[in-house]
C-alpha cells in the first residue's frame, strides 16, 4: 500500500517528506527505492550536469547514489517531473556509484520530455523510481553487434558497455537522420573493436540506414553471434527482419507505453512468442525473433491525440516548452 500511495497519490506536504521506502520487488528481483525529496529529505534528485548531445537530445547527470549502487545495464528509471506530472521511463545510460551519479538520456518528443529539457543544473526532479525492468544478459558470447538508432544509442552504450568487458568482440553501427543528430560516437567508438556510422541524408558514414550496414556484414560472411539492436520500433523490427533467416540470435529493448513500471498496470503489455509479457518487469529486452511488432506499434500509437493536445495545451497555459 506505501509503493501505491507513493507512486499515485497526489502527494501532500507530509506524505512528501522524508520517505525512503527499500523494497524488494516479487517479479523482477532486484530493489526498488522510492524516495522523496522534501523537507530536509534523504536523497534528491537534483541535476548535477546537464548537457546538449545533438538538436533536441540532452542528457543529465542525477544525484541518485541508491540507484547508482544497484544499477545493472538494460535498467531504467521512471521519473516524474513534479506533482501534476506524468510518470515516464528513461534508460539508465550510465551509473556511477562513486560519484553517487545516475545519466538519463532524453529525446525532447512530447511535452513531459521537452519539460524536462527546460531544467537546469541545480534543479531537482520530484521522484526517480529504480533500478526498474531485468538486467540485460551480459556474457561471452563470442562477436556482438549492436546497433544503436537515434536517442537508442545512449540507451545501448551501457550494454556495449559490459559485453565488451565481458570479453565480446563488439561491433557497432550507430545511426541518425543526419551528423548533427549523432551521439555518443565517441564513447561508443571506445567500447567497440570496429565502428560504423550510417546518416539517412549521408552527411557522415554509410548513406542510408544502420541496417544496410548489418546487411553487408551479414553478406560478407562476419562471424557475429550476437546482434542487440535498440532504437525506434521500425529498426528494431528491420534487425530481426534481417537475422531472422540466419538464425542469429537477437535482442530488442522495446519501448511500449509504460505506466507503474513495476507489473501492476499491464500498460506496457507486448506478446512475445504467442504469450503477452509485461515490458517493464519480463524485460524490457526480448528476443526480437518473437516479439509481435504489428502490436507494439499499434499500441505506441493509442495516445497520439492525447499527447498532441497536451502539449497543445502546456503551450496555451504559457509554457513555453520550445
Ligand atoms: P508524448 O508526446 O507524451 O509521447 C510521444 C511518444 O512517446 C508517444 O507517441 C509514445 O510512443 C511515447 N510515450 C509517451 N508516453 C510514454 C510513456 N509513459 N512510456 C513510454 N513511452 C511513452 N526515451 C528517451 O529519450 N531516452 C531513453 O533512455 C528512453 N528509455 C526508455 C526506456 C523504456 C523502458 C521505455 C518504455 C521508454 C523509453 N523512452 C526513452 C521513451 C520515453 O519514455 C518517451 O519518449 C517519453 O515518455 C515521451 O514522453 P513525452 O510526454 O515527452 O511525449
Ligand atoms: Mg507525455
Amino acid at each position: 500500500m506505501a509503493i501505491l500511495y507513493s507512486l499515485f497519490l497526489k502527494p501532500t506536504r507530509r506524505s512528501h517528506c522524508v520517505r525512503l521506502k527499500k523494497l524488494r520487488s516479487e517479479t523482477c528481483n532486484s530493489r526498488l527505492y522510492i524516495c522523496k525529496s522534501c523537507l530536509g529529505g534523504i536523497e534528491t534528485f537534483k541535476i548535477l550536469c546537464k548537457r546538449q548531445l545533438a538538436q533536441g537530445i540532452k542528457s543529465f547527470d542525477i544525484h541518485a547514489p541508491l540507484i547508482a549502487r544497484k544499477n545493472e545495464p538494460g535498467q531504467f528509471v521512471v521519473l516524474r517531473i513534479d506533482d501534476k506530472g506524468e510518470r515516464i521511463p528513461l534508460t539508465i545510460s550510465k551509473s556511477n556509484p562513486r560519484e553517487g551519479t545516475i545519466t538519463v538520456v532524453f529525446q525532447e518528443v512530447g511535452k513531459t520530455t521537452r519539460q524536462l529539457g527546460m531544467l537546469r543544473e541545480g534543479d531537482e526532479v520530484l521522484d526517480l523510481v529504480g533500478p526498474l525492468g531485468k538486467p540485460s544478459e551480459v556474457e561471452k558470447f563470442g562477436t556482438v553487434v549492436i546497433v544503436g538508432g537515434g536517442v537508442g544509442t545512449a540507451e545501448a552504450y551501457p550494454e556495449a558497455c559490459a559485453l565488451k568487458k565481458a570479453g565480446n568482440k563488439i561491433i557497432t553501427i550507430i545511426g541518425a537522420r543526419s551528423k548533427d543528430l549523432l551521439i555518443l560516437e565517441k564513447e561508443m567508438g571506445e567500447v567497440s573493436d570496429e565502428i560504423y556510422i550510417a546518416t539517412d541524408d549521408g552527411s557522415k558514414g554509410h548513406h542510408g540506414f544502420v541496417t544496410d550496414i548489418l546487411t553487408r556484414l551479414i553478406e560478407a560472411h562476419v562471424k557475429i553471434d550476437r546482434v542487440v539492436g535498440i532504437g525506434p520500433t521500425a529498426m528494431m523490427r528491420r534487425v530481426a527482419d534481417i537475422t531472422r533467416p540466419h538464425q542469429i540470435k537477437t535482442i530488442v529493448s522495446l519501448n511500449p507505453i509504460m505506466l507503474d513500471a513495476t507489473g501492476m498496470c499491464g500498460v506496457c503489455r507486448v506478446i512475445v512468442g504467442g504469450e503477452t509479457k509485461l515490458t517493464c518487469t519480463d524485460g524490457p529486452a526480448f528476443d526480437a525473433h518473437l516479439v509481435d511488432f504489428d502490436l507494439l506499434t499499434a499500441r505506441q500509437r493509442i495516445y497520439l491525440e492525447e499527447e498532441k493536445l497536451s502539449l497543445q495545451q502546456a503551450e496555451e497555459r504559457g509554457q513555453n516548452l520550445q
